[in-house]
């Protein structure tokens, strides 16, 4: 797990946020919110070189913050991996998408300094809405 604080931390520090909607905008991944099949909160998937997240329209904004964050997980952890096509390993790399995301909301920037938050102080975070990146169709 130490690998995943450290690409963490490198992320947050590289582009001065831990928002996952900014960092999946400077990452050129693409996000898109759609119609998921039920108990199907996000996907990640890739095409070529394209990185692509699909959530889930039906969750609210925070979950969407959530999945949004875990997804990346598996974009930055597990590039190459279409999710659905890595059956065997599934359960791992599930853990470590969650682990990304429970450290992605535990680090912030404040003053080009990289600090790391417990749990009260990070459910603040959660509330923001999407930005205007987001496509919804
Ligand atoms: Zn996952």
């Amino acid at each position: 797990m130490e690998r995943i604080s450290q690409s963490v931390e490198a992320l947050v520090r590289k582009y001065e946020t831990n928002d996952p909607w900014d960092l999946c905008e400077k990452l050129g991944i693409i996000v898109i919110i759609t119609d998921l099949p039920d108990g199907v909160h996000g996907v990640y998937h890739r095409v070529g070189e394209q990185q692509i997240i699909f959530i889930n329209k039906w969750v609210d904004t925070v979950q969407m913050k959530m999945i949004c964050a875990h997804e990346l997980g598996h974009a930055v952890l597990h590039e190459n991996s279409n999710m659905c096509m890595r059956l065997d390993s599934a359960i791992e790399l599930e853990q470590e998408a969650e682990a990304f995301k429970s450290q992605l909301f535990h680090v912030r920037m404040f003053n080009s300094e990289l600090k790391v938050f417990g749990h009260d102080e990070i459910v603040e975070f959660a509330n923001l809405a999407p930005n205007s990146f987001i496509m919804d169709f």
